[in-house]
């Protein structure tokens, strides 16, 4: 559910005209509902209700704004960040670094030493080789780093192969039968504390027989190294949950993903800890953007619209589907492709899809843009870096200025040598 709907025949998000947000800051820009994200964060906590000792860390990849970031901080989200830029996002947010879970497979030395200042909660290690360097920094630093052991299941989600992360031939992780001998060498080192075990096996995950698998191997893992000595008192299962693209689809939700994660861990004896990202944020933003003309094709008509793949990239990346729907709709049907200005034809956000008719100069939206939206924008052909705003019931706010192509000049410089001279070649 979430709180983009017509009221007298003009889309709203919560109680503002997205007319007005356009008026205001000009298309394209991100809306984002403040009451969709609180209530997705409190649906998938009471979701995870069966699970008694729990820790969720939003995986702040899938939208690192600050305002979206402090808003979970006062849900009593921790966060799960993949680089420093993300950590300090996090910590400006007022997440405390305890709660603040450290993934991603290339973590740098300078990386690692920053966030073992900062006390950050836990890193999930991707390798052996990452231990062994976070131990050697944190004796140095006379800390000791918290950390877990991420491993690959070796399980297959079922999802888009570029959002797939727990097969054997993926980046992530340890190999499985490996990973009770890494964890014991890991645990002997000094500054380390090894803790737990971390697994994610992809995103966009919609049926939940790949997760379950996987699950039931880490807790066997778990249970092997807990017979060789080894403290293992976190387990943490990642994000994935998928979200609904289109209308009317139906997925498994926080609910029957609590109760399938409650079954298979009931007698672990573990704090459980979760990384949902497209969860909490997919449903509660959108793209707004308006038409910049209709033209005819081959088969159907294109309808140019101002956003583009550099502010929008899962169609072009993914093959992803986001629901069109025209901002002041006449009830009136057209079948069309939607693409943008880009000089790319992957810049196609739908093709032969049946549409709201918009012509040139209406407003439309994207669905459930506001996760791996914004936070994946570039400006590819000089565009510029694309806005986000935040509605809470009839107020807005700006949250993240449009960025011109102007300031992105201004940032660029030609070298004296090629300035001076009239060519040597
Ligand atoms: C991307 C990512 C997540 C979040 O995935 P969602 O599908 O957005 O829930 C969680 N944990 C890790 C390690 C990730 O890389």
């Amino acid at each position: 559910m979430d709180h983009f709907e017509l009221r007298n025949g003009v889309l709203h998000a919560e109680d503002v005209g997205l007319t007005a947000i356009a008026a205001a800051v000009g298309t394209p820009v991100y809306v984002y509902s403040r009451a969709t994200l609180e209530r997705h964060a409190r649906v998938f906590a009471a979701g995870l209700a069966g699970v008694p000792d729990k820790h969720i860390a939003f995986a702040v990849k899938s939208n690192p704004n600050l305002a979206v970031l402090r808003l979970l901080a006062r849900e009593g989200y921790g966060a799960d960040v993949v680089s420093e830029g993300e950590m300090r996002r996090a910590l400006a947010a007022g997440i405390p670094a305890a709660d603040i879970v450290f993934s991603g497979v290339g973590k740098t030395k300078a990386e690692l030493a920053s966030a073992l200042e900062e006390g950050i909660g836990q890193f999930n290690l991707e390798s052996e080789e990452e231990g062994v360097e976070l131990a050697v920094i944190a004796a140095a630093q006379d800390r000791q780093a918290v950390a877990a052991l991420r491993v690959n299941p070796d399980v297959d989600a079922g999802t888009h192969s570029k959002i797939s992360t727990g097969k054997a031939d993926n980046k992530f992780g340890v190999a499985y039968d490996q990973a009770g001998a890494i964890y014991a060498r890991l645990a002997a080192l000094d500054g380390l504390t090894m803790r737990g075990l971390a697994v994610h096996i992809g995103s966009q995950i919609t049926n939940l027989d790949p997760s379950r698998a996987a699950f039931i191997k880490m807790g066997a893992l778990m249970r092997s190294i807990r017979s060789a000595g080894h403290l293992v008192s976190h387990m943490d299962l990642g994000g994935g949950l998928g979200v609904p693209y289109r209308e009317g689809e139906e997925l498994p939700g926080p609910a029957e993903y609590g109760a399938m994660v409650a079954e298979v861990t009931a007698d672990w004896q573990a704090t459980i800890m979760f990384e949902p990202g497209r969860v909490i944020t997919g449903n509660a933003g959108v793209l707004l953007t308006e038409v910049i003309r209709v033209k005819p094709g081959a088969n159907h008509p294109f309808v140019v619209v101002d956003a583009a793949m550099n502010d929008l990239v899962r169609p072009a990346m993914y093959d992803a589907w986001h629901d069109f729907a025209a901002v002041r709709p006449t009830g009136e049907r057209i079948t069309a492709n939607i693409v943008g200005p880009i000089c790319e034809s992957s810049d196609t956000f739908a093709m032969a899809r049946d549409i709201d008719a918009v012509q040139a100069g209406d407003l439309a939206i994207f669905r459930t843009a506001g996760a791996y939206g914004a936070t994946m924008a570039n400006t590819y052909n000089s565009r510029a870096l694309v806005p986000e705003v935040m509605v809470d019931g009839a107020k807005w706010a700006v949250v993240a200025e449009r960025i011109e192509p102007a300031t992105i000049l201004a940032a660029e410089h030609v070298p004296d040598w090629l300035e001076s001279s009239t060519g040597s070649a």
